[in-house]
Protein backbone atom coordinates (compact mmCIF):
# COMPACT_ATOMS: atom_id res chain seq x y z
CA UNK A 1 0.00 0.00 0.00
CA UNK A 2 1.36 3.28 -0.68
CA UNK A 3 1.64 6.10 2.10
CA UNK A 4 -1.47 7.63 1.25
CA UNK A 5 -3.58 4.62 1.31
CA UNK A 6 -1.89 4.14 4.91
CA UNK A 7 -3.24 7.55 6.03
CA UNK A 8 -6.75 7.12 4.16
CA UNK A 9 -7.20 3.97 6.11
CA UNK A 10 -5.71 5.31 9.48
CA UNK A 11 -8.38 8.43 8.40
CA UNK A 12 -11.21 5.82 7.88
CA UNK A 13 -10.03 3.76 11.11
CA UNK A 14 -10.14 7.42 13.46
CA UNK A 15 -13.54 8.18 12.28
CA UNK A 16 -15.31 5.15 13.18
CA UNK A 17 -13.42 5.35 16.71
CA UNK A 18 -10.77 2.77 15.91
CA UNK A 19 -7.45 4.83 16.44
CA UNK A 20 -4.21 3.08 14.85
CA UNK A 21 -0.43 3.62 16.06
CA UNK A 22 1.41 3.69 13.15
CA UNK A 23 1.50 2.03 9.69
CA UNK A 24 2.74 -1.29 11.03
CA UNK A 25 0.03 -2.21 13.26
CA UNK A 26 -2.54 -1.15 10.12
CA UNK A 27 -0.15 -3.56 8.16
CA UNK A 28 -0.10 -6.58 10.63
CA UNK A 29 -3.71 -6.62 11.82
CA UNK A 30 -4.46 -8.48 7.86
CA UNK A 31 -2.12 -11.42 9.15
CA UNK A 32 -4.14 -12.18 12.40
CA UNK A 33 -5.49 -15.51 12.72
CA UNK A 34 -6.35 -15.72 16.21
CA UNK A 35 -7.65 -13.30 18.55
CA UNK A 36 -6.95 -13.96 22.24
CA UNK A 37 -10.14 -12.03 24.05
CA UNK A 38 -9.85 -11.12 27.95
CA UNK A 39 -13.12 -12.09 29.72
CA UNK A 40 -14.19 -9.57 32.04
CA UNK A 41 -14.25 -6.17 31.03
CA UNK A 42 -13.85 -6.83 27.62
CA UNK A 43 -16.14 -9.93 26.52
CA UNK A 44 -18.34 -8.97 29.51
CA UNK A 45 -19.15 -5.33 30.78
CA UNK A 46 -17.19 -5.46 33.47
CA UNK A 47 -20.22 -4.41 35.93
CA UNK A 48 -20.45 -7.13 38.15
CA UNK A 49 -23.38 -7.80 40.44
CA UNK A 50 -23.62 -9.57 43.27
CA UNK A 51 -26.72 -11.94 43.11
CA UNK A 52 -26.43 -14.06 46.18
CA UNK A 53 -24.66 -13.98 49.38
CA UNK A 54 -25.26 -17.35 51.25
CA UNK A 55 -23.91 -17.35 55.11
CA UNK A 56 -22.77 -21.03 56.10
CA UNK A 57 -23.07 -20.35 59.61
CA UNK A 58 -24.77 -19.02 62.76
CA UNK A 59 -23.67 -15.00 61.52
CA UNK A 60 -26.22 -12.41 60.59
CA UNK A 61 -26.63 -12.06 57.13
CA UNK A 62 -26.02 -8.05 57.78
CA UNK A 63 -23.23 -8.99 59.38
CA UNK A 64 -21.73 -11.00 56.92
CA UNK A 65 -21.89 -8.72 54.22
CA UNK A 66 -20.63 -5.78 56.25
CA UNK A 67 -17.34 -7.92 57.11
CA UNK A 68 -17.00 -8.42 53.49
CA UNK A 69 -17.73 -5.03 52.58
CA UNK A 70 -15.63 -3.96 55.22
CA UNK A 71 -12.38 -6.22 54.11
CA UNK A 72 -13.12 -5.11 50.47
CA UNK A 73 -12.94 -1.29 50.89
CA UNK A 74 -9.45 -0.59 49.52
CA UNK A 75 -9.52 -2.78 46.17
CA UNK A 76 -10.41 -1.06 43.42
CA UNK A 77 -11.34 -4.44 41.89
CA UNK A 78 -14.42 -4.62 39.89
CA UNK A 79 -15.69 -7.47 42.12
CA UNK A 80 -15.02 -5.32 45.65
CA UNK A 81 -17.10 -2.23 44.03
CA UNK A 82 -20.30 -5.05 43.21
CA UNK A 83 -19.60 -6.54 46.81
CA UNK A 84 -19.54 -2.59 48.46
CA UNK A 85 -22.82 -1.55 46.58
CA UNK A 86 -24.73 -4.53 47.78
CA UNK A 87 -23.76 -4.74 51.73
CA UNK A 88 -24.28 -0.72 51.37
CA UNK A 89 -27.78 -1.10 50.27
CA UNK A 90 -28.52 -3.79 52.28
CA UNK A 91 -27.07 -1.75 55.52
CA UNK A 92 -29.21 1.55 54.89
CA UNK A 93 -32.42 -0.41 53.37
CA UNK A 94 -32.12 -3.98 54.96
CA UNK A 95 -32.67 -5.37 51.41
CA UNK A 96 -30.38 -5.76 48.89
CA UNK A 97 -30.33 -4.67 45.59
CA UNK A 98 -29.07 -5.75 42.04
CA UNK A 99 -29.57 -2.37 40.28
CA UNK A 100 -26.98 0.10 40.03
CA UNK A 101 -28.92 2.92 39.49
CA UNK A 102 -30.07 3.71 43.46
CA UNK A 103 -29.69 6.97 45.03
CA UNK A 104 -27.81 6.16 48.34
CA UNK A 105 -28.03 8.31 51.65
CA UNK A 106 -24.40 9.24 51.38
CA UNK A 107 -22.31 8.97 48.72
CA UNK A 108 -19.04 8.45 50.22
CA UNK A 109 -16.37 6.74 47.90
CA UNK A 110 -15.03 4.90 50.83
CA UNK A 111 -18.70 3.91 51.99
CA UNK A 112 -17.20 5.08 55.80
CA UNK A 113 -19.48 5.35 58.39
CA UNK A 114 -20.59 1.94 58.98
CA UNK A 115 -17.40 -0.40 58.32
CA UNK A 116 -15.69 -2.11 60.41
CA UNK A 117 -11.46 -1.08 60.67
CA UNK A 118 -9.55 -3.47 58.83
CA UNK A 119 -5.53 -3.45 58.86
CA UNK A 120 -2.78 -5.05 57.27
CA UNK A 121 -4.97 -4.97 53.97
CA UNK A 122 -3.87 -6.73 51.01
CA UNK A 123 -4.81 -7.44 47.49
CA UNK A 124 -3.22 -11.15 45.99
CA UNK A 125 -4.34 -10.35 41.74
CA UNK A 126 -5.84 -13.14 40.78
CA UNK A 127 -7.12 -14.32 43.89
CA UNK A 128 -8.73 -11.98 46.19
CA UNK A 129 -8.03 -10.03 48.93
CA UNK A 130 -6.33 -10.55 52.49
CA UNK A 131 -7.17 -8.45 55.92
CA UNK A 132 -6.99 -8.38 59.79
CA UNK A 133 -10.99 -7.51 61.27
CA UNK A 134 -11.14 -7.79 65.08
CA UNK A 135 -7.78 -9.33 64.98
CA UNK A 136 -9.48 -12.43 63.09
CA UNK A 137 -8.10 -12.67 59.39
CA UNK A 138 -10.31 -12.12 57.04
CA UNK A 139 -9.47 -14.30 53.75
CA UNK A 140 -12.16 -13.09 50.22
CA UNK A 141 -11.51 -14.64 46.97
CA UNK A 142 -11.45 -17.80 44.84
CA UNK A 143 -10.80 -21.04 46.59
CA UNK A 144 -7.34 -21.48 46.06
CA UNK A 145 -6.81 -18.45 48.00
CA UNK A 146 -8.70 -19.78 50.96
CA UNK A 147 -7.49 -23.83 50.52
CA UNK A 148 -4.14 -22.69 50.18
CA UNK A 149 -4.63 -21.04 53.57
CA UNK A 150 -5.66 -23.89 54.97
CA UNK A 151 -9.19 -23.02 55.29
CA UNK A 152 -11.52 -26.24 54.95
CA UNK A 153 -14.35 -25.55 52.14
CA UNK A 154 -17.37 -27.87 53.39
CA UNK A 155 -19.24 -29.84 50.76
CA UNK A 156 -22.41 -28.76 50.50
CA UNK A 157 -20.53 -25.45 50.52
CA UNK A 158 -18.27 -26.37 47.51
CA UNK A 159 -21.67 -27.92 45.70
CA UNK A 160 -22.99 -24.06 45.95
CA UNK A 161 -20.10 -22.89 44.16
CA UNK A 162 -20.27 -25.23 41.61
CA UNK A 163 -23.78 -24.47 40.77
CA UNK A 164 -22.84 -20.71 40.81
CA UNK A 165 -20.19 -21.41 38.19
CA UNK A 166 -22.14 -23.46 36.05
CA UNK A 167 -24.85 -20.54 35.46
CA UNK A 168 -21.57 -18.09 34.32
CA UNK A 169 -21.17 -16.35 37.92
CA UNK A 170 -18.35 -16.20 40.12
CA UNK A 171 -18.24 -17.35 43.28
CA UNK A 172 -16.58 -15.55 46.06
CA UNK A 173 -15.33 -17.41 49.38
CA UNK A 174 -15.47 -15.92 52.29
CA UNK A 175 -13.23 -17.16 55.89
CA UNK A 176 -12.95 -15.28 59.13
CA UNK A 177 -10.44 -16.79 61.48
CA UNK A 178 -9.91 -18.95 59.32
CA UNK A 179 -13.06 -20.47 59.26
CA UNK A 180 -14.96 -20.72 56.14
CA UNK A 181 -18.16 -18.52 56.45
CA UNK A 182 -19.87 -17.60 53.77
CA UNK A 183 -20.71 -17.02 49.35
CA UNK A 184 -21.22 -14.35 47.37
CA UNK A 185 -22.41 -14.99 44.11
CA UNK A 186 -21.41 -12.60 41.27
CA UNK A 187 -23.02 -11.72 37.67
CA UNK A 188 -21.37 -9.72 34.74
CA UNK A 189 -23.12 -9.77 31.61
CA UNK A 190 -21.93 -10.56 28.20
CA UNK A 191 -21.67 -7.15 25.74
CA UNK A 192 -24.39 -7.45 23.58
CA UNK A 193 -22.49 -8.00 20.37
CA UNK A 194 -20.13 -10.48 21.74
CA UNK A 195 -21.45 -13.17 19.90
CA UNK A 196 -21.99 -11.98 16.81
CA UNK A 197 -18.34 -10.59 17.06
CA UNK A 198 -17.51 -14.08 17.57
CA UNK A 199 -19.52 -15.42 15.23
CA UNK A 200 -17.84 -13.21 11.98
CA UNK A 201 -14.95 -14.05 13.42
CA UNK A 202 -14.99 -17.72 12.52
CA UNK A 203 -17.04 -17.12 9.41
CA UNK A 204 -13.51 -14.74 8.60
CA UNK A 205 -10.97 -17.95 9.33
CA UNK A 206 -9.97 -16.55 12.46
CA UNK A 207 -9.84 -18.67 15.64
CA UNK A 208 -11.88 -17.04 18.52
CA UNK A 209 -9.99 -17.64 22.30
CA UNK A 210 -10.94 -16.47 26.20
CA UNK A 211 -8.25 -15.66 28.46
CA UNK A 212 -9.57 -15.35 32.27
CA UNK A 213 -8.49 -15.15 35.73
CA UNK A 214 -11.46 -16.39 36.89
CA UNK A 215 -11.89 -19.75 37.43
CA UNK A 216 -12.40 -22.62 35.12
CA UNK A 217 -15.90 -23.56 35.57
CA UNK A 218 -17.18 -20.17 34.85
CA UNK A 219 -15.27 -19.28 32.22
CA UNK A 220 -16.14 -22.90 30.22
CA UNK A 221 -20.01 -21.03 30.76
CA UNK A 222 -19.47 -17.95 29.59
CA UNK A 223 -17.31 -19.48 26.89
CA UNK A 224 -20.45 -21.90 25.94
CA UNK A 225 -22.63 -18.52 25.60
CA UNK A 226 -21.02 -16.78 23.25
CA UNK A 227 -19.53 -19.53 21.10
CA UNK A 228 -15.29 -19.68 21.88
CA UNK A 229 -14.41 -23.26 22.33
CA UNK A 230 -10.91 -22.88 23.37
CA UNK A 231 -10.74 -21.20 26.80
CA UNK A 232 -7.53 -20.36 28.79
CA UNK A 233 -9.13 -20.14 32.58
CA UNK A 234 -7.04 -19.75 35.79
CA UNK A 235 -4.42 -17.14 34.41
CA UNK A 236 -2.38 -15.40 36.56
CA UNK A 237 -2.23 -12.01 36.04
CA UNK A 238 1.53 -12.05 35.24
CA UNK A 239 1.07 -15.40 32.96
CA UNK A 240 -1.28 -13.76 30.50
CA UNK A 241 1.27 -12.96 28.22
CA UNK A 242 2.55 -16.44 27.74
CA UNK A 243 -0.70 -17.81 26.96
CA UNK A 244 -0.05 -15.12 23.60
CA UNK A 245 3.35 -16.44 23.11
CA UNK A 246 2.50 -19.71 22.89
CA UNK A 247 -0.16 -19.60 20.15
CA UNK A 248 2.78 -17.23 18.48
CA UNK A 249 5.12 -20.67 18.95
CA UNK A 250 2.09 -22.47 16.90
CA UNK A 251 2.48 -20.11 14.37
CA UNK A 252 -0.63 -18.39 15.09
CA UNK A 253 -0.39 -14.24 14.52
CA UNK A 254 -2.06 -13.43 17.62
CA UNK A 255 -4.43 -10.40 18.55
CA UNK A 256 -4.95 -9.36 22.11
CA UNK A 257 -8.27 -7.58 23.40
CA UNK A 258 -8.14 -6.39 26.85
CA UNK A 259 -9.12 -3.90 29.24
CA UNK A 260 -7.22 -4.46 32.17
CA UNK A 261 -3.81 -3.21 33.50
CA UNK A 262 -3.61 -7.29 34.15
CA UNK A 263 -3.74 -6.95 29.95
CA UNK A 264 -0.40 -4.98 29.18
CA UNK A 265 1.99 -7.59 29.45
CA UNK A 266 -0.29 -9.75 26.38
CA UNK A 267 -1.23 -6.40 24.71
CA UNK A 268 2.54 -5.68 24.21
CA UNK A 269 3.52 -9.32 23.53
CA UNK A 270 0.56 -10.06 21.04
CA UNK A 271 1.29 -9.02 17.39
CA UNK A 272 -1.49 -6.70 17.60
CA UNK A 273 -2.82 -5.41 20.61
CA UNK A 274 -6.08 -3.79 21.09
CA UNK A 275 -7.47 -1.66 23.72
CA UNK A 276 -10.73 -1.37 25.13
CA UNK A 277 -11.21 2.51 24.58
CA UNK A 278 -13.34 2.20 28.44
CA UNK A 279 -9.69 0.08 29.63
CA UNK A 280 -7.43 1.65 31.86
CA UNK A 281 -4.81 3.88 30.69
CA UNK A 282 -2.03 1.12 31.10
CA UNK A 283 -3.52 -1.33 28.47
CA UNK A 284 -4.28 1.63 26.16
CA UNK A 285 -0.86 2.38 26.49
CA UNK A 286 0.22 -0.95 25.84
CA UNK A 287 -1.82 -1.63 22.74
CA UNK A 288 -1.36 -0.49 18.83
CA UNK A 289 -4.95 -0.19 18.36
CA UNK A 290 -7.43 1.57 20.82
CA UNK A 291 -11.53 1.04 19.84
CA UNK A 292 -12.79 4.09 21.43
CA UNK A 293 -16.38 2.86 21.22
CA UNK A 294 -15.33 -0.14 23.45
CA UNK A 295 -17.55 -1.82 21.02
CA UNK A 296 -16.05 -5.70 19.81
CA UNK A 297 -17.34 -5.06 16.68
CA UNK A 298 -14.51 -2.91 15.96
CA UNK A 299 -11.79 -5.31 16.18
CA UNK A 300 -14.02 -6.72 12.57
CA UNK A 301 -13.46 -3.18 11.36
CA UNK A 302 -9.54 -2.99 11.85
CA UNK A 303 -8.88 -6.38 10.82
CA UNK A 304 -11.08 -5.79 7.91
CA UNK A 305 -9.81 -1.89 7.03
CA UNK A 306 -5.91 -3.91 6.99
CA UNK A 307 -7.01 -6.16 4.53
CA UNK A 308 -8.96 -4.11 2.53
CA UNK A 309 -5.26 -2.02 2.50
CA UNK A 310 -2.83 -4.17 1.84
CA UNK A 311 -4.91 -6.87 -0.25
CA UNK A 312 -4.78 -4.73 -3.15
CA UNK A 313 -0.69 -4.22 -3.80
CA UNK A 314 -0.37 -8.16 -3.79
P1 LIG B 1 -9.95 -11.39 35.14
O1 LIG B 1 -8.79 -12.02 34.41
O2 LIG B 1 -11.24 -12.08 34.77
O3 LIG B 1 -10.02 -9.90 34.93
P2 LIG B 1 -8.68 -11.31 37.84
O4 LIG B 1 -7.35 -11.88 37.46
O5 LIG B 1 -8.73 -9.86 38.19
O6 LIG B 1 -9.80 -11.69 36.73
O7 LIG B 1 -9.25 -12.11 39.10
C1 LIG B 1 -9.36 -13.52 39.06
C2 LIG B 1 -10.17 -14.04 40.23
O8 LIG B 1 -9.56 -13.67 41.48
C3 LIG B 1 -11.57 -13.47 40.32
O9 LIG B 1 -12.47 -14.16 39.48
C4 LIG B 1 -11.87 -13.66 41.80
O10 LIG B 1 -12.27 -14.98 42.05
C5 LIG B 1 -10.54 -13.40 42.46
N1 LIG B 1 -10.41 -12.00 42.92
C6 LIG B 1 -9.56 -11.06 42.43
N2 LIG B 1 -9.69 -9.90 43.11
C7 LIG B 1 -10.68 -10.09 44.03
C8 LIG B 1 -11.29 -9.25 45.04
N3 LIG B 1 -10.94 -7.98 45.25
N4 LIG B 1 -12.26 -9.81 45.79
C9 LIG B 1 -12.63 -11.09 45.60
N5 LIG B 1 -12.10 -11.91 44.69
C10 LIG B 1 -11.13 -11.43 43.91
MG1 LIG C 1 -10.48 -7.45 31.98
Amino acid sequence: ATPTAVMVATGVGANNGVLIKGGDALERAQMVNCVVFDKTGTLTQGKATVTTAKVFTEMQRGDFLTLVASAEASSEHPLAKAILEYARHFHFFEEPSTTSNIQYPEKDPKYSGWLLDASEFCALPGRGIQCIINEKQVLVGNRSLLTESGVNIPTHAEKFVVELEESAKTGILVAYGSVFIGVLGVADSLKREAAVVVEALLKMGVTPVMVTGDNWRTAQAVAKEVGIHDVRAGVMPAEKADVIRSFQKNGRIVAMVGDGINDSPALAAADVGMAIGAGTDIAIEAADYVLMKSNLEDVITAIDLSRKTFSRIR
